[in-house]
């Protein structure tokens, strides 16, 4: 049988070991190996963002979830981790290191009912396999039901697990959103859904920036997005920074050809006026 081959940031095994719900991930952006934990298999978000790398992607939410296997797949892949052969025989050298566990899947994860149950489900397991206080477990969200009462129960659990929340903001203006994200949810009400995520847990913005027909975003959405986090800022919303990302990889939804990356030239000067508008800023081109 063939060795199967080292995962790299473009080789994300999510079929590991014919898991429904647990897949390593080796991130150059995260600089070690994340275990992610996938609560849409069924490939549905409320979202359509136009640089979305889920395949097949459909409108939808979460189906339900089989909380027994949750628990019995991140087990097994966390012992293959951290007491297996998984870090000698899948992972490269110098990046061998257990970072986090993503709540980041095929879709929107605070979609899913049981969420505040998932976050309470990793936090025994992460108890159990002594890694809490160790490693971050890490929401990847588009934010758009943050307000909801079960999901700020997960939230206000996931900060005590050394919870970080990364919160979807590609652009501030109503128009941007459509383009971008495919979503009519006004601007005023994302930005409400942000500040009640970052009071419950530390939250970062996570902001895509790309090219569409060739075009970088306009001066205008750039001030409008350097504006909301001025008003981050005045409004003392406790936000810890952007994660300021170029196109990663490709994207897998029909706007695809229409899409394409910035220079990381474009990126860095982008990077420095949101930090003078008060944030801190983490670049990844
Ligand atoms: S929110 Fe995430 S999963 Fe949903 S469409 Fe956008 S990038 Fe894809």
């Amino acid at each position: 049988m063939a060795r199967p081959s080292p995962l790299t940031p473009t080789n994300h095994d999510r079929d590991y070991a014919g898991f429904t719900y647990v897949y390593p991930v080796v991130s150059r952006r995260a600089g070690g190996v994340s275990v992610g934990v996938n609560l849409n298999p069924n490939n549905a978000c409320n979202w359509a963002c136009v640089y979305c790398q889920v395949p097949n992607l459909v409108r939808g939410t979460a189906p339900e979830i089989d909380l027994a296997q949750l628990e019995t797949e991140l087990r097994a892949m966390l012992s293959d981790i951290l007491d297996g052969d998984f870090m000698q025989t899948r992972v490269p050298e110098g990046a061998r290191r257990l970072n986090d566990i993503a709540l980041s899947g095929n879709g929107e994860p605070t979609s899913a009912r049981v969420f505040p149950r998932v976050v309470a489900l990793i936090g025994r397991v992460m108890k159990d396999f002594g890694l809490l206080g160790q490693i971050k477990l890490v929401l990847i969200t588009n934010g758009s039901l943050a307000d909801r009462p079960y999901v700020c129960d997960g939230l206000e659990q996931m900060a005590g697990l050394n919870g970080e929340v990364w919160f979807k903001l590609d652009s501030a203006t109503a128009a941007g959103m459509r383009a971008i994200n495919q979503t009519r949810i006004p601007p005023e009400k994302h930005h409400a859904r942000l500040a009640i995520a970052a009071k419950l847990c530390p939250t970062w913005l996570q902001t895509c920036v790309f090219a569409i027909d060739g075009v970088p975003p306009s001066e205008e959405e750039q001030q409008a997005y350097l504006a909301l986090v001025r008003r981050i800022k005045s409004d003392r919303i406790p936000v810890q920074g952007v994660l300021l990302y170029g196109l990663a990889r490709p994207s897998m939804q029909p706007q695809a050809p229409r899409l394409s990356s910035l220079p990381s030239d474009w990126l860095d000067a982008f990077a420095d006026r949101i930090r003078d508008a008060g944030l801190e800023v983490k670049v990844s081109p």
